[in-house]
């Protein structure tokens, strides 16, 4: 069952954590790496993918969730006054029956405005390189 599949090592995110492929990073610490998703399902569209190798929140070792979460909500709040947000939605998969596509946990962080809506998920089509550059300054400058 894919929820529970050994984690893979040369997924993209744990190949994007060990520098091996490159990302627009927008912070980093001990716990966690944080980038712009290239396909985003709005601008500003951010996931945050913990150092730990776990394929999803259900193997997570649960004394490392607490510091991850931590990050989390704080790029989130970086993310959220980049934008001017009047929302953020997160998601998380588990799973691909779950809608998860890619198995290294990572919760995503979505900046929202009164009355824009959201692409589907996986549907995003690629970002331009321009949009992503200037959304990631904004996203650094925030912290
Ligand atoms: P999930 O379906 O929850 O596993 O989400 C995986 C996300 O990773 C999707 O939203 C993809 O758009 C995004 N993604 C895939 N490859 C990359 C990449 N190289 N850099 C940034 N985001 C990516």
């Amino acid at each position: 069952m894919h929820l529970f599949r050994p984690y893979d090592p040369q997924n993209i995110f744990a190949k994007i954590l060990r520098g091996e492929m490159p990302c627009f990073k927008v912070y980093e610490d001990e716990v966690c790496l944080a980038f712009l998703d290239i396909f985003p399902q709005g601008p500003g569209h951010t996931l945050v993918v913990p150092k730990v190798a776990a394929t999803n929140l259900l193997n997570m070792p649960a004394d490392a969730l607490g510091t991850y979460m931590v990050s989390v909500q704080k790029v989130a709040k970086a993310v959220q006054k980049a934008f001017q947000a009047d929302g953020l939605t997160v998601f998380q998969f588990n799973g691909a029956a779950g809608g998860q596509t890619v198995f290294h946990l990572h919760f995503h962080l979505i900046p929202r405005q009164e009355g824009v809506g959201l692409k589907s998920h996986g549907q995003g089509g690629k970002a331009s390189e321009e949009d992503l550059l200037a959304h990631q300054a904004a996203i650094i400058a925030a912290f």
